[in-house]
């Protein structure tokens, strides 16, 4: 017998991740945490396997009186801080068009504030076949879908044409398109979607919303590893210019990775609109959702965020400790991404990111070839149809080799 309303029979249960980390921890314990590679947590961390975290955050989250810290923050976010996160966001490629936003509880209140308020029950959300698996139980949990077309065409690209396939499929079925990419520096796989593609995707897109005025098209960019991207990756975010009025960007970051502040749970929720009435309905949904779901987000990390930005010497240090980190992560990718070229090993399409990602055929391979790895002291995460690495967890001299005893267990299976 369950007491639970029906919409919440069935959900839950083990999370897969934390079930492969657990494993990996009990073998450190059994061996010593020295001896194994523990490639299954979606954390920064040092060489010596702690978390990496900045000295530059720590300093200025410290220099925030209690009193200050302890206190309500406004339910939008500190002005000064959304102002700072957008500039982190966008950089030299701030988008001339009508941008404000709300703070959030990491990227995870921003991605659900912003399918709650475009999608209505019952509707379906768009995103690649490989995709961080949260989507699925976060739309679930207030009673929307997701549906997937394609990633990559066979050239390794991201396939546009796929894309856009789903999109008129879908905007003929539902009041609103909302389509959500996670890019650049995809979890699971590291791929990002380029200018040219950028280009092509947004040029289809204003093709339908000229052809649907009455609906809506929303292009939500899940930026939550944006960090550890070039800085050019940011590029893309001017080509949200002089689109249809109907044409919506939200841009969804996060503070997590970024900013190393994973427990403190603060993001931000950014609209680029066309104009003036599309960002004001976004803000006020925005606000709405903020009050009736969390209230109000973290103050002390809004006050870190908004220190570093007035001070140019801080910024300057902070943004340089996050330059260092994202090149420690591109030193890892590029020892494993050449080694598995020589060995011959498929990896998805990698450009920058926490994760590398070995697909398999079916899910029970990539079981298979996690329990294989395993064997060797390598603790990696079997998702969907392939085996998700964590590069961002394990130090350079670990990856070395790694790749060959991919491709060694693979043939073995
Ligand atoms: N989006 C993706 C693809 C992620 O992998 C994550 C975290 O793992 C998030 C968003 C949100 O993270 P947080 O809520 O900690 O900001």
């Amino acid at each position: 017998m369950s007491i639970l309303a029906k919409h919440a029979q069935g959900k839950g249960g083990p999370d897969t991740i934390f079930a492969y980390a657990g494993a990996a921890a009990k073998r450190a314990e059994e061996v010593g945490s020295e001896n194994i590679v523990n490639a299954t947590i979606g954390a920064f961390l040092t060489p010596e396997g702690h978390l990496a975290t900045m000295k530059t955050v720590e300093a200025a989250m410290e220099a925030v009186p209690f009193e200050v810290a302890a206190n309500y923050a406004p339910i939008n976010g500190l002005p000064a801080f959304i102002e700072a996160m957008a500039d982190s966001v966008f950089r030299d490629y701030r988008p001339n068009c009508y941008i404000d936003g709300v703070a959030t509880p990491g990227g995870t209140g921003a991605v659900h504030n912003a399918t709650f308020n475009y999608l209505n029950e019952g509707d379906t959300c768009l995103t690649t076949d490989y995709f961080w698996g949260n989507y699925t139980s976060l739309l679930s949990e207030f009673g929307r879908k997701l549906d997937t077309f394609n990633t990559f065409t066979p050239e390794g690209g991201f396939d546009v044409q796929a894309c856009l396939t789903a999109c008129k499929d879908l905007i003929g079925k539902q009041d609103n398109l909302v389509l959500l990419l996670n890019t650049p520096a995809h979890n699971p796989t590291g791929f990002t979607v380029t200018n040219d593609e950028w280009r092509q995707l947004l040029d289809g897109l204003t093709d339908l919303a000229k052809a649907h005025p009455d609906q809506g098209v929303i292009v939500i960019i899940d930026v939550a590893y944006i960090d550890y991207a070039p800085q050019d990756a940011r590029s893309i975010f001017k080509l949200f210019e002089n689109l249809p009025e109907n044409l919506l960007g939200i841009v969804c970051a996060s503070l997590s990775k970024g900013y190393t502040l994973y427990g403190y749970r603060l993001g931000v929720e950014l609209c680029m609109a066309q104009t003036e009435a599309v960002k004001d309905e976004f803000m006020l949904a925005a606000g709405a959702s903020c009050r009736a779901t969390w209230s109000n987000c973290s103050r002390v990390g809004m006050e870190m965020v908004a220190q570093l930005a007035a001070d140019p010497e801080k910024l300057k240090a902070f943004r340089a400790e996050q330059d260092d980190f994202a090149a420690q992560l591109a030193e890892r990718a590029a020892l494993f991404t050449s080694e598995a070229e020589e060995v011959g090993l498929t990896i998805c399409p990698y450009h920058s990111g926490f994760f590398i990602y070995v697909p398999t055929k079916t899910h029970e391979d990539a079981e298979a070839l996690t329990q294989k790895v395993a064997e060797k002291d390598i603790f990696v995460v079997p998702l969907g149809d392939g085996v998700r690495i964590a590069i961002c967890a394990i130090s350079t001299p670990q990856i070395k080799g790694m790749a060959k005893i991919f491709k060694d267990a693979q043939q073995a299976l």
